[in-house]
């Protein structure tokens, strides 16, 4: 398969546990170099795959588990094996933005910008020429 292929598009978690379907191919995808998205995944950077919400749906044996990181943030995780799975903003409504890792073929969704640069780690450096905002990338109601 590659990223041209039509179709739904899948990932779930490491143990198997959690499993979702996206009806259509996202094409919102960006870096996050925030400190909590840091925390969150352990990871000096991760990078989001936005989805609108209404296309998708969660069909693995469990449901993922949720930890509100701030009052606006939910961030879902796999209850057996923790990993993490997605981020939604109550400032942007109406999306879920999908840890990439969490895909079954992350190599179909190479990133298109950076977010929160301002907090990027100083040693990682990633040559790519793409665009790169201070903060969020995506225009968030209400900030
Ligand atoms: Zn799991
Ligand atoms: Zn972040």
């Amino acid at each position: 398969m590659t990223g041209d292929d039509a179709g739904p598009v899948t990932g779930g978690c490491l143990c198997g546990a959690v499993r979702f379907r996206l009806d259509a191919r996202p094409d919102w995808i960006s870096y996050c170099h925030c400190r909590d998205c840091r925390k969150a995944s352990g990871a000096p950077v991760v990078v989001f795959v936005g989805a609108a919400g209404a296309g998708v749906s969660f069909e693995g044996k469990a449901e993922p588990a949720v930890h509100r990181s701030s009052p606006e943030v939910r961030r879902s995780f796999c209850p057996r094996c923790g990993s993490p799975i997605a981020y939604e903003d109550a400032g942007l409504p109406g999306m879920i933005y999908f840890f990439l890792g969490a895909f079954d073929e992350p190599e179909s969704f190479p990133p298109r910008h950076h977010a929160f640069e301002s907090q990027r780690l100083p040693w990682l450096g990633i040559d790519d020429g793409l665009p790169r905002h201070a903060r969020f990338s995506a225009t968030r109601s209400g900030s």
